[in-house]
């Protein structure tokens, strides 16, 4: 065994709904440090629920969600709040991007419970920036950047208060496919620089480049290829 802790562990975990919707069911995962994960799955197979989970955006119905060891059950709002902007930077489809606020100030809002000063903000903003590629863009707006560049934005400010971990949710899906394809290929740096990343999508393309696949399907797990190298 190690010492360390998965950076995230499902144990045996289920989200339902009223009316007897299983979005995930019986979910058991654990995310070592260091580890590139692709969870695949089509359309309504509980990606996103299990996401979420992970991300402690919402809790389950039934079993334990740990981070770093931490079970999320016994964190009150404002702990669970605090582990959320410490540990963990999510990247999303939409990107969601502030429309009024420039590159460099998008990404320094991802330090804004970090009790720094705005002017380190906006340097660890520029240096995330210049490692997604944009350091030649900090002053742009949303609307003067292509679409690969926002989502290189939002995985700037994902990066931005080293998290241990980023999740992202179909994170080339309102991309064009050679936009999409850069932002795979950017992903896999920031992995080779020693970066947790797991990345849902429902393109078995892009998941078979990655180490470790997890395949999802009506709410269950159905392979996974297996934990890598740091793994016990
Ligand atoms: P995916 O991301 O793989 O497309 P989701 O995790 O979004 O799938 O959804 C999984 C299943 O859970 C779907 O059948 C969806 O309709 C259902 N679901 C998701 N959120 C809710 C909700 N808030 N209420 C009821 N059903 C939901
Ligand atoms: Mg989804």
């Amino acid at each position: 065994m190690t010492d360390t802790p998965p950076v995230i562990e499902l144990d045996r975990v289920t989200k339902s709904y009223p009316g007897g919707v299983f979005a995930l069911r019986d979910a058991s995962l654990r995310i070592w440090p260091r580890e590139l994960t692709a969870v695949v799955g089509p359309s309504g197979s509980g990606k996103s629920t299990m996401l979420q989970l992970m991300g402690t955006l919402d809790r389950p119905t039934d079993g334990t969600v740990r981070i770093l060891g931490h079970d999320v059950a016994s964190l009150d709002d404002r702990r669970l709040s605090a582990v959320r902007a410490g540990w963990i930077g999510f990247v999303f489809q939409q990107f969601y991007l502030t429309s009024h606020l420039t590159a460099v100030h998008n990404v320094a809002n991802g330090l804004l419970y970090h009790g720094i000063t705005r002017k380190a903000r906006l340097r660890e903003a520029a240096t995330a920036l210049d490692r997604v590629g944009l350091g030649h863009r900090l002053g742009h707006r949303p609307h003067e950047l292509s679409g690969g560049e926002r989502q290189r934005v939002a995985i700037a400010r994902a990066l931005v208060a080293r998290p241990a971990i980023v999740l992202a949710d179909e994170p080339t899906g309102a991309l064009d496919s050679r936009s999409g394809e850069t932002i795979i290929q950017l992903l896999h740096e920031l992995h080779d620089d020693g970066t947790t990343i797991t990345v849902i999508t429902h393109d078995e393309g892009i998941a078979r480049a990655f180490d470790r696949r997890v395949e999802i399907l009506d709410g269950e797990i159905r392979s996974d290829s297996g934990a890598g190298v740091t793994a016990a």
